[in-house]
């Protein structure tokens, strides 16, 4: 089979398509011929080898991916060759006790498609069954790949640690990215009043039609915590999403109100960042943070995917082939939403 790998550690340009076996589907497991995959963050801090936990190259990355079942393992039950499906990024042990219940983001065994052992950027993978979400009729195959990870981690984020109630005020920064541009719509879902940041006239007019009340250009208002406050006559935001890191991370937290909460999760612009304590405990902040999801989340945003309440934002489209350069179109300034690889 076609495969995408990274032969080393490095930019775009360490990818190759390459002919690999075909995986066998072992017992309990399924071989899924992939149609779509999407790109991740995730993608760069393997590739850049900066995720220590992954296997040494060569390796298939991809986290996430959507087709239809090719093959069944042995002891497979309850699903059928041609059942279209999609592959969960979560791999988890569902033996311990935080799987038991039912707060498998915990899972101490927990690891990733694509970051642990071999993605989605292949014509097949191999899933353990309970690996696998079935596809609704609604979406395709792009659809699917681009929309699973970007709503579980929003919703996970948003609905399960936030706790967001109608009414509330929700900003989410830097709403260009798969991530933010699902927040911005599950915040809606919410019955929360959302302003968002981006750059970029073209990008304004995106995340307003996604939904969202208010948008800050960052490129002309840089200082987005005083324009959130302004929005918000002065109170400043009830929960502050934030994804981006060192970048932003102080201003998200000067943009919440006195006893809001800033939940977040990435920090592709930074891990390390320098906080002014006595803005925390003098407003009473809560700093939430967040890993994964969980498999019941997926059951409670999935058919608001289906039936188009909320909907995956797709930046654009690339053929396996084409997986260097569509890596580096994840750095692109101009990127809305997720980019996306079509496997044929
Ligand atoms: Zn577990």
């Amino acid at each position: 089979m076609k495969a995408a790998r990274i032969s080393g550690f490095g930019g775009p340009e360490v990818f190759a398509v390459v002919d690999v076996p075909t995986p066998e589907p072992a017992v309990g497991e399924v071989l899924v011929r992939l149609r779509a995959a999407a790109l991740n963050r995730a993608d760069v801090l393997v590739r850049e080898g900066r995720f220590p936990e992954a296997p040494p190259p060569p390796m298939t990355l991809g986290v996430e991916g959507a087709g239809e079942v090719a093959a069944l393992g042995g002891g497979v039950a309850g699903i059928a060759v041609g059942d279209r499906v999609v592959v969960n990024p979560m791999r988890t042990c569902g033996e311990c006790e935080n799987c038991r219940l039912g707060r498998d983001s915990a899972c101490a065994g927990l690891r990733f498609v694509g970051e642990h052992f071999d993605g989605t950027f292949a014509e097949y993978i191999a899933v353990p069954v309970h690996g696998l979400v079935p596809a609704p009729a609604e979406l395709d195959d792009r659809q699917l790949a681009a929309g699973l990870l970007a709503h579980m981690t929003a919703w996970h984020m948003l609905k399960t640690r936030a706790a967001v109630r109608p009414g509330e005020t929700v900003l989410v920064v830097g709403a260009g990215s798969g991530v933010a541009s699902a927040a911005v719509q599950v915040a809606k879902v919410l019955g929360a009043k959302v302003i968002a940041t981006t750059g970029g006239e073209r990008k304004v007019e995106r995340v307003r039609g996604l939904g969202a009340d208010e948008v800050i250009d960052y490129r002309s208002e840089p200082d987005f915590d005083l324009a959130a406050r302004a929005l918000t006559d002065g109170r400043g935001a009830d929960v502050v999403h934030e994804t981006v890191g060192n970048s932003t991370v102080r201003r998200s937290v000067q943009s919440v109100r006195h006893g809001g909460r800033v939940v977040g999760m990435g920090s592709h612009t930074g891990r390390l960042a320098e906080l002014d304590l006595s803005v925390l405990y003098r407003r009473e902040i809560s700093l939430i943070g967040c890993h994964a999801s969980r498999r019941a989340e997926i059951d409670e945003f999935l058919p608001l995917l289906a039936d188009g309440t909320l909907t995956p934002v797709i930046d654009s489209v690339h053929p396996l082939a084409d997986a260097a350069e569509a890596q580096a179109r994840l750095d692109s300034p101009e990127r809305f939403g997720k980019v996306v690889l079509t496997i044929d």
